[in-house]
């Protein structure tokens, strides 16, 4: 297999929005992810925090991180769209938490988002959710790992995991293979879909996002475009960039996003604001949500390895809950 350098653009954790949000996926989710994510969003902070302090070198970058809730809009012919979700919303989400669902009109919409004001006369306001720049992220944990002195070996094809020993390969001069054995004290397997051999019922999602420019253009929280055929969702991220995402397909496809997904996705921006259409476009990306069948994210212990795993479409989402109850685990299991 071809294992990607930790700044590649096809991984599941670098292709991703990075939205927080427990509400509105609890339309497409369950309880458990739900509660996963409430804990999480009350961490997320605190990790923020926490690795900003940590990283004082001279060169650290602030992590972007915003939780000022998104916004659900649809136009006027796919209202129904807004409606369905909006009850499918209150039937799920339990009654502690339907505070946070605010209905909003024209005036309403234009007052949070500026930008789209005369664009929408009903909106949904999603008090609560918020959204980071994974590449950020990920950029200052791997900073985070040089600072503590780990050993990291990027861009190693992990073929055998045992209890106490990792085997792989990488590259090495001339087109050769050059094979690697660790000694480890534990095992956490947090491959995504790379880990199929070992959770079998895995499978891959695709999802396809594009990322644009469009100076001049403010959002100030994650929106999302009701319609009947597909959901789009515009996430600001700094510079005047945004992710515009996302298709989901049952597909293990992991070429390149193709022409219809891209007309899809930069029509229904268009849709949302005419501006867009002189956006820039900053890259075409897609990556493989790794998924069990019952969507769930896991977190077990199999034959002496922890999994990490079934985080489809929440991984950032669940990541700060399930690693705490990892974390709490491998405490317990070494006293
Ligand atoms: C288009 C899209 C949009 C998304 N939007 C959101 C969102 O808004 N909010 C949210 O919470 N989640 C979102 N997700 C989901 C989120 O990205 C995933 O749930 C999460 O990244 C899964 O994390 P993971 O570490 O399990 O897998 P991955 O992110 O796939 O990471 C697995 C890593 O393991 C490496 N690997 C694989 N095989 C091997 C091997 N044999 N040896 C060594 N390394 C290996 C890979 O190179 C990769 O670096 C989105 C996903 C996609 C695709």
């Amino acid at each position: 297999m071809d294992v990607r350098p930790p700044e590649a653009l096809d991984t599941a954790a670098m292709v991703a929005a990075a939205m927080l949000s427990p509400l509105a996926e609890l339309a497409v989710s369950d309880a458990v992810v739900f509660a996963l994510g409430q804990r999480s969003m009350t961490l997320w902070p605190q990790w923020i925090d926490e690795l900003s302090a940590a990283n004082t070198a001279a060169d650290a970058q602030p992590v972007y991180y915003r939780q000022q809730g998104s916004l659900v809009v649809a136009h006027s012919p796919d209202q129904s769209s807004l409606e369905h979700f909006t009850r499918l919303l209150h039937h799920k989400l339990p009654v502690a938490y339907q505070h946070q669902v605010h209905s909003l009109d024209g005036a309403e919409v234009a007052t949070l988002e500026p930008a789209l004001a005369g664009r929408f006369n009903q909106g949904l306001y999603l008090q609560g959710e918020g959204q980071l720049a994974n590449d950020q992220w990920m950029a200052a944990l791997a900073q985070e790992i040089r600072r503590l002195g780990c050993v990291w070996l990027t861009e190693v094809d992990v073929h055998t995991l045992e209890p106490h020993r990792l085997q792989g390969e990488r590259a090495a001069g001339q087109g050769g293979r050059e094979e690697l054995s660790v000694a480890v004290d534990r095992v956490v397997d947090a491959r995504g879909v790379g880990s199929k051999t070992l959770l079998p019922a895995l499978r891959g999602v695709r999802g396809e996002v594009l990322r644009v420019e469009c100076i001049g253009m403010e959002l100030q929280r994650p929106v999302r475009l009701m319609h009947p055929r597909y959901q789009l969702y515009v996430v600001p991220r700094p510079n005047h960039l945004f992710v515009v995402g996302a298709t989901e397909l049952e597909s293990e496809d992991v070429g390149p996003v193709t022409v219809r997904s891209m007309l899809e996705l930069g029509s229904a921006l268009y849709s949302l604001h005419p501006a867009f259409g002189e956006a820039r476009l900053i890259s075409l990306s897609s990556a493989l949500r790794p998924a069990l069948d019952n969507d769930q994210p896991t977190c077990k212990l199999n034959d002496g390895i922890w999994h990490i795993n079934g985080l489809y479409r929440h991984g950032y989402l669940c990541a700060p809950a399930l690693v705490e109850t990892l974390t709490r685990n491998l405490l317990e299991s070494s006293t």
